[in-house]
């Protein structure tokens, strides 16, 4: 018999937000949650360049006792892109994004935790909250000036005092090391769930389920029927001891995933919307609350939005800007991270992959592989060559636009010196 991970992840976007800037990572080793931030460009990269830098960990061997040096490291490394892309992009400036990652050698588990997403422990019936909110409120609760009931009405609940983001400092992180026991379930959550859904409701679905994927799509169903303000995640897995070979293929969800687009299962957005507002409560909008009349649902959501804007100055004030080391180029690397990590485990890109396709009209050289994963593009174009796709044959055409694999640049040159050999017009 031996200790493995059952697991699923699950992501909606909700019935009020268009993008979804969550990730959910889940895997035989590995267990990610991250919650971007950051306007509507900004948080699903933030994420997904979390969960681009952990998964690899999913597929490498680990000894028991560096976890979480291991977990350090690999979000250490997202700063540093984070810290890069921001100064690239200074529109983008303020990305940000939650993470909790477990990650399992033996009976061991490493986790670090930064932000307000949760973790919780189902241990002997018992649904436990493990990880504490980087919140300004949970700050009050803690000193003893707030109560934890006020602290879930607050206005100004989102406020993170903590973040994996694009300030210079390394972000600070709560690190432990845990038993991975034989009957333990482990949910990780966005606050899409967490803000809109009682703890007791949680518990009450998360033990009374046993089915993995059923019960995640309760969970976030519970999320929709409180109005679906917020994106939901959810990662859950079970630890059992078998027989039986574990599962090794990892789920990716969310704005990491390739189908990051997909509509909620809240049903067609416009009637879901529609419903939405019969439904909302504003916030926090708790499973079993009574519903408001849509007028109110209307001003809540403006109140939200001018919450979100004042939550962003609080913590512009909490933490001024400060200068950053300036580097670009960093995506290949981001994106190869990722799917050498998820998408085949243990397998190292080489860097050095090329393809020949169309750019606008032209034939062009693509490094990297001719995909895209959540927002970040696996390829960018290495040499746009003089070759009109209107001045070759309809099959090379075809094959142009079909995307030709090569094996190295030299490779690529000489299909590209191929195809130039069978334009109608003299070079
Ligand atoms: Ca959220």
């Amino acid at each position: 018999m031996t200790l493995t991970l059952r697991y699923v992840a699950r992501s909606d976007v909700g019935l009020i937000r268009s993008v979804n800037q969550d990730s959910g990572y889940a895997g035989p080793h590995l267990l990610v949650l991250a919650d971007g931030m950051g306007g509507p460009a900004g948080g699903d990269i933030a994420s997904s360049v979390a969960v681009a830098h952990l998964a690899p960990l999913d597929g490498e061997a680990h000894g028991g006792d560096d976890l979480v040096d291991q977990l350090r490291r690999a979000v250490s490394a997202a700063h540093t892109d984070l810290v890069e892309y921001s100064d690239a992009k200074p529109e983008l400036a303020g990305l940000g994004t939650t993470v909790i990652a477990l990650l399992r050698s033996g009976r061991k588990l490493g986790m670090v935790h930064v932000g307000d997403s949760r973790a919780y422990l189902l241990r002997d019936g018992e649904l436990v909250q493990i990880t504490a909110d980087h919140t300004f409120v949970q700050h009050l609760v803690d000193i003893g000036q707030l109560t934890p009931e006020e602290a879930e009405q607050h206005p100004h609940r989102s406020v993170l005092l903590r973040v994996l983001g694009d300030d210079a400092a390394e972000p600070e992180l709560d690190e432990s090391v845990r038993e991975a026991r034989a009957g333990d379930r482990w949910l990780l959550c966005s606050d899409g769930l967490s803000s809109y859904v009682s703890a007791e409701t949680i518990a009450e679905t998360v033990r009374s389920i046993p089915d993995l994927g059923e019960c995640a799509d309760a969970l976030i169903d519970l999320a929709l029927r409180a109005g679906g303000q917020d994106n939901i995640t959810i990662v859950l897995a079970d630890v059992v001891e078998t027989d039986e070979l574990p599962e090794n293929t990892p789920m990716i969800v969310g704005a990491a995933a390739v189908d990051r687009s997909k509509p909620t299962r809240g049903g067609d957005s416009a009637a879901a919307r529609a419903a939405a507002l019969t439904r909302t409560t504003g916030r926090p909008a708790r499973v079993g609350d009574g519903s408001d009349s849509p007028a109110d649902a209307e001003r809540y959501r403006d109140e939200d939005a001018e919450d979100e804007r004042a939550a962003e100055e609080a913590v512009l004030a909490l933490e001024p800007p400060r200068r950053r080391a300036l580097r670009v180029g960093i995506w290949v690397l981001v994106a190869l991270a990722l799917v050498a990590g998820a998408l085949t485990l243990g397998y190292r890109w080489t860097q050095t992959q090329y393809f020949v396709a169309p750019d606008a009209d032209h034939v062009a050289i693509y490094q990297g592989i001719p995909q895209s994963l959540g927002p970040l593009d696996l390829s960018h174009v290495h040499e746009r060559t003089t070759i009109a796709l209107d001045d070759l044959p309809a099959f090379a055409r075809t094959r142009v636009e079909d995307v030709i694999a090569a094996t190295s640049l030299a490779d690529a040159e000489t299909i590209v010196e191929d195809l130039r050999a069978q334009t109608t017009e003299e070079p």
